[in-house]
C-alpha cells in the first residue's frame, strides 16, 4: 500500500558542537521505541556516531540517515481522537566546521530541521553560520533549548538571542517550569496545561500538573503573544482573533503555527533536558506537528536531457526521480548510496539511468537504515530516503531516475579543496592498497581529491582544511590498515591575470615534407565582463574575418589556451579565468592543422601570459574566535602576526568573540597554538571566505620554492 505522505517528516538536527545533538538523537531513537537500553555520549556508545574515530573525538563527522516512527494521539474536526503514526527520517547533519560541506548536502535533502541551542551559551557563532546555510537552501525549522538542567540556563535568554543574532522571529510555545538543578517540565502555551518529566520512568509519561501560581502571569503573557502572532498567518483566524480571542481553539493554534513555519515566517522554540529526558517527547511531538511532509513542499526542479526545465510532483505517479547524497561504503554490505526519492518509485533489483555517466545501474538492494543496522525494503517510494547497494559508479550529487524520463535535479555544488599534503604509504608494497583506499575515500567525499604531481610522481591529496585531510589519513589507517608517511600541508595558490597583452606567435616547423605552421594575434588577460568573472574557464572571443584562419582550426586555438590555464605563468598554479580575443592571423595551405594551432596557442600563452600581469592568489579564512577576557589581547596579536584583518569584536557575558579574515597558509596548527596559549579554554572555528592577491614579498617566495 503506498504510503501517505502527509505522515513523512525528513528532518535534520542542526546544533553547534556540544549543544547535544547527539544525546538528542539517542533520546529520539529511545522514545521511538527502536532502542531498548538508553545510552550515553560520554560513554562513547552513541548510535549516530558508528565510525570508531567519530566516536574516539565525540564529533559526528558524517551523515548517516536514520528511519525511525512516532505515534501521535490527534484530534479530528468532529472531536475524535486518532492515534497517527509518523514516520521520522533523521539525516544527521555534522556540526564541525571544516565540515560545512556535509551540512549544505544534508540540507539539500532535507524538508524540514530542529536547530538545538544550549541553554547556558545560547547562539554560538557556528549556529549562526548553519543558520544561514538553512537559510539559503529554505529549510522550515523549529527550535529546541536543550540542557535547561546545567547552572546558567537561560529559556527566554536565547529566545531573546534568537532575535537578535540570528534575525528570526522566535515564538516560544512552552515555558520552563524552573530551572537549572530545579527544572522539572514546562508549561505547554497551546494547550495551556503543565507537565511534567519523572526521573523513575526516564521521562517515559509525562505527567499534568496545574500551572504553578507564581507563573500564571509570564504563561497568560506569552500565550497571548502566541495567540496574537499566529492569528496573523490565516485570515480566518484573524477574524476570530477580533472577534473573540479566547474562542481560538488550540487545534487552530496548531494549524496557525503549522502555516507559518512552513512559511517561513517564525520559528517555534520548545525547551529541555535531553540529558534529563525532559521535553524530548513533545520535541518529536512538534516534528510530526509543525514541520513540512513532501507533499508541502514546491514540486521539484530538474532538467532534461535537452537542458529544458521540468518539475517533478511528490507522487508514486510521477516516473522516478532520486539524488544521491552520501557515498559511504559500509563494513558489512558495502558501498551504500543514500538516495533521496523526489518522485516516483523504485523496487529493489530493478535498474534506474545515472544522468551524469549517461548509464543504467542497477540496485540489487534497498536498506532502510537505523544507525549501523539495516532493515531490506522491496520498493522505496516518493519523499522517502533509504540506501541502495550493488550499484556501479555512484557518486555523491548523481541523479538516478527512470530510464524512459531522465531528468537532471540541481546536484550539489562543492568547493574546490584549499589545502594539499603529499601522501605515500610506509611500506612500498602497500602502493596499490594506498590506491584502492583513496579512490574509494574520494567517491565518498567530493570535496577530497588525489592528483600526481607530473613532475615528481608524488601523490597529493587535496581537501577543505589540515583537520578534514587528517580525519581521512587516519581512516586510511584504520579502515584500510595502510600506514601513510604525509608531508606538510600545502596552500593549494591560483593564478590571475590583471592586464590586458597584446601578442603575435608564429609556430612553424617546415624542415623536409609536411610541417607545421600557425600563425595567431590575439590579446590575453583578465575576464572583462562582470558576470564572466564570477564563472571559472575561458572567455574566447573570436574576432578573425575572411578566413584569416580557417573556422574548423579555431576550436584547436581555444583547447590550446585552456590546457594552458592548469600551469599558470608564476609557478604552475591554476588560473581560475582569463579572457582570450583572437584578433587575427594566418595558415599555410599544407601544413596547417588543428595541432599546429592547438601548440601555437601553448607556447603563445607561456611567452603572453607572464606579461599580462599575472599575480599569486590565495585562501582566505574566515576565522571566529571565542576567548574568555583575559586572553583577548594576546589572541588578537597573534592574528596580527598572522597577517589576519580583525573583522569585528562582540562581548558575550565573559567571552569575548573575535571575528577576522586569516591567510589559510598562516593557519595551519593554529587551533593547537590557540588551545595552547589560552589554557585550552579559547575556541576557533574557520571556513573558507574568498580568494585574494598575496602580498608581494610572500608571494615571491612561494614563487621561487616552485621554480
Ligand atoms: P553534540 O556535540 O551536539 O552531539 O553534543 P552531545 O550530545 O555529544 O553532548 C555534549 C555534552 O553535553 C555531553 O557530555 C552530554 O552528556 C551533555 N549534554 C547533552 N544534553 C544535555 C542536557 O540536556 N543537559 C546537560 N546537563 N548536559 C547535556
Amino acid at each position: 500500500m503506498a504510503k501517505n505522505l502527509n505522515l513523512l517528516r525528513n528532518i535534520g538536527i542542526m546544533a553547534h558542537i556540544d549543544a547535544g545533538k547527539t544525546t538528542t538523537t539517542e533520546r529520539i531513537l529511545f522514545y521511538t521505541g527502536r532502542e531498548h537500553k538508553l545510552k550515553e555520549v560520554h560513554e562513547g556508545e552513541a548510535t549516530m556516531d558508528w565510525m570508531d574515530q567519530e566516536r574516539e573525538r565525540g564529533i559526528t563527522i558524517t551523515s548517516a540517515a536514520t528511519t525511525t516512527s512516532w505515534n501521535v494521539q490527534e484530534k479530528e474536526k468532529n472531536g475524535k481522537v486518532v492515534e497517527r503514526k509518523y514516520q521520522i527520517n533523521i539525516i544527521d547533519t555534522p556540526g564541525h566546521v571544516d565540515f560545512t560541506v556535509e551540512v549544505e548536502r544534508s540540507l539539500r535533502v532535507l524538508d524540514g530541521g530542529v536547530v538545538l541551542f544550549c541553554a547556558v551559551s545560547g547562539v554560538e557563532p557556528q549556529s549562526e553560520t548553519v543558520w544561514r546555510q538553512a537559510d539559503k537552501y529554505g529549510v522550515p525549522r523549529i527550535c529546541f533549548v536543550n540542557k535547561m538542567d546545567r547552572a546558567g540556563a537561560n529559556f527566554l535568554n536565547v529566545v531573546q538571542e534568537i532575535k537578535t543574532k540570528l534575525g528570526a522571529d522566535p515564538l516560544p510555545l512552552q515555558i520552563p517550569i524552573g530551572s537549572e538543578d530545579a527544572f522539572r517540565g514546562v508549561v505547554d502555551l497551546i494547550q495551556n496545561k503543565a507537565f511534567i518529566w519523572k526521573d523513575e520512568d526516564k521521562g517515559k509519561e509525562p505527567e499534568e500538573v496545574t500551572i504553578p501560581a507564581d507563573m500564571e502571569e509570564l504563561v497568560n503573557q506569552y500565550r497571548q503573544e502566541l495567540i496574537e502572532r499566529i492569528a496573523l498567518e490565516d485570515e480566518q483566524l484573524l477574524e476570530k482573533f477580533y472577534d473573540n480571542p479566547a474562542s481560538i481553539t488550540a487545534a487552530e493554534i496548531v494549524y496557525g503555527i503549522r502555516k507559518g513555519v512552513i512559511g517561513m515566517s517564525f520559528v517555534p522554540v520548545l525547551c529541555g533536558s535531553a540529558f534529563k529526558n525532559k521535553g524530548v517527547q513533545a520535541l518529536l511531538d512538534a516534528v510530526c506537528a509543525y514541520l513540512p511532509s513532501p507533499l508541502d513542499l514546491p514540486d521539484t526542479q530538474g532538467t532534461t536531457l535537452q537542458g529544458e526545465s521540468i518539475t517533478r510532483k511528490a507522487s508514486n505517479s510521477e516516473p522516478f526521480a532520486a539524488l544521491c547524497f552520501k557515498i559511504a561504503t559500509d563494513p558489512f554490505v558495502g558501498k551504500l548510496a543514500f538516495m533521496r526519492v523526489y518522485s516516483g518509485m523504485l523496487d529493489a533489483g530493478s535498474y534506474v539511468y545515472n544522468t551524469r555517466s549517461n548509464q543504467r545501474v542497477r540496485i540489487s538492494r534497498l536498506l532502510q537504515m537505523h544507525s549501523n543496522k539495516q532493515n531490506p525494503i522491496k520498493q522505496i517510494e516518493a519523499g522517502d530516503i533509504c540506501a541502495g547497494t550493488g550499484f556501479k559508479d555512484l557518486k555523491t550529487g548523481d541523479t538516478i531516475c527512470d530510464e524512459k524520463n531522465p531528468i537532471l535535479l540541481e546536484s550539489i555544488t562543492f568547493p574546490d579543496p584549499v589545502v594539499g599534503i603529499v601522501v605515500e604509504p610506509k611500506k612500498k608494497s602497500d602502493i596499490d592498497k594506498l590506491a584502492i583506499a583513496l579512490s574509494k575515500l574520494v567517491e565518498e567525499d567530493p570535496t577530497l581529491r588525489v592528483e600526481t604531481n607530473q613532475e615528481t610522481g608524488q601523490t597529493i591529496l587535496r581537501g577543505m582544511g589540515d583537520l578534514h585531510l587528517e580525519i581521512i589519513i587516519d581512516r586510511i589507517r584504520r579502515e584500510f590498515s595502510v600506514e601513510v608517511n604525509q608531508g606538510e600541508p600545502q596552500v593549494a595558490y591560483r593564478e590571475k591575470l590583471t592586464r590586458a597583452k597584446p601578442h603575435r606567435e608564429i609556430y612553424k616547423k617546415q624542415t623536409g615534407g609536411r610541417g607545421k605552421f600557425a600563425d595567431i594575434q590575439f590579446e590575453i588577460g583578465p575576464v572583462v565582463d562582470e558576470e564572466l568573472q564570477k564563472k571559472k574557464g575561458i572567455v574566447f572571443i573570436n574576432e578573425v574575418k575572411g578566413g584569416n584562419i580557417p573556422k574548423e582550426f579555431i576550436p584547436a586555438v581555444q583547447k590550446g589556451f585552456e590546457l594552458s590555464m592548469k600551469s599558470g605563468p608564476l609557478a604552475k598554479y591554476p588560473i581560475d579565468n582569463m579572457q582570450v580575443r583572437l584578433i587575427d592571423g594566418s595558415y599555410h595551405d599544407v601544413d596547417s592543422d588543428s595541432l599546429s594551432f592547438e601548440l601555437c596557442a601553448k607556447v603563445a600563452f607561456r611567452e603572453a601570459a607572464k606579461e599580462a600581469g599575472p599575480v599569486l592568489l590565495e585562501p582566505i579564512m574566515r576565522v571566529e574566535v571565542v576567548t574568555p577576557k583575559e586572553y583577548m589581547g594576546q589572541v588578537t596579536g597573534d592574528i596580527n602576526r598572522r597577517r589576519g584583518i580583525i573583522q569585528g569584536m562582540e562581548m558575550k557575558g565573559e567571552l569575548q568573540i573575535i571575528k577576522a579574515e586569516v591567510p589559510l597558509a598562516e593557519l595551519f596548527g593554529y587551533i593547537n597554538t590557540l588551545r595552547t596559549f589560552t589554557s585550552g579554554r579559547a575556541s576557533a572555528v574557520r571556513t573558507f571566505s574568498h580568494y585574494d592577491v598575496v602580498p608581494k614579498n610572500i608571494a615571491d617566495e612561494v614563487i621561487t620554492k616552485n621554480n
